[in-house]
């Protein structure tokens, strides 16, 4: 079984594709960590991530990149957001993600065209979304957990910025899948988020809900 959620930065996207690859035992890729890697990568060479070759050349980061807590980081989420606009990026990861999707047994992947691009014929598509103001106060306490000062409004600004680059970009722009189910966490906390995404892969694939 694939399972394919996509949703903008801080929608809690990648905390529901963790738990569903616990819940049915399926491997997890969390897609915006490659373009992570990619836009550090650039930093590690002082080079111009809005530079296609530039940025093409960062797609041959080391693995163990991959693992670096500086990929979690504001300002490397920003530098992701900038490289992933470039064609060329996104096709040098595109095999490294169909294969991790197409694995005997199937995935679950995480990002922001798995539905429309990467895993086209997934069994089950989730679109997770929230509003931006709720969005920036997760992303908020996540950087002062992690030590880095932000104000409110610098992080809602900057989730309007990548939202807004993420949603126009020619290349696999940010849309929902037509065949998606959309589930909006605004007013939901992590449990009722997670219980909700078991339940619509549960009916999608016609298994009964937990009473
Ligand atoms: O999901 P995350 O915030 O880690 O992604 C970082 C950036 O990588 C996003 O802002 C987006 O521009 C880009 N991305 C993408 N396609 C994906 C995953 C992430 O363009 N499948």
């Amino acid at each position: 079984m694939i399972i394919a959620v996509d949703g903008p930065t801080a929608s809690g996207k990648g905390t529901i594709a963790k738990a569903l690859a616990r819940r049915f035992g399926l491997p997890h890729l969390d897609t915006g960590l490659l373009y992570r890697a990619v836009g550090y990568q650039v930093s590690l060479y002082e080079g111009d991530p809005d530079n296609p070759a530039e940025a093409l050349a960062a797609t041959n980061f080391p693995d163990e990149l991959l693992g670096h807590p500086e990929l979690r980081s504001e300002a490397t989420g920003g530098l992701a957001s900038r490289v992933s606009v470039h064609p060329g990026v996104r096709k040098a990861l595109l095999e490294r993600q169909q294969k991790f999707a197409g694995q005997p047994g199937g995935a679950v992947l995480d990002g922001r065209d798995i539905g429309t691009v990467i895993a086209p014929n997934a069994d089950v598509k989730l679109f997770v979304t929230a509003s931006v103001e709720a969005r920036a106060r997760r992303r908020w306490q996540e950087m002062h957990d992690r030590g880095e000062s932000h104000t409110l409004l610098e992080i809602e600004d900057d989730l309007r910025r990548r939202d807004e680059r993420d949603r126009t970009r020619a290349a696999a722009p940010l849309v929902v899948p037509e065949d998606a189910f959309v589930l909006d966490t605004t007013e939901l906390d992590k449990d009722a988020s997670i219980a909700a995404a078991i339940d619509v892969v549960l009916q999608a694939t016609g298994q009964q809900p937990c009473p």
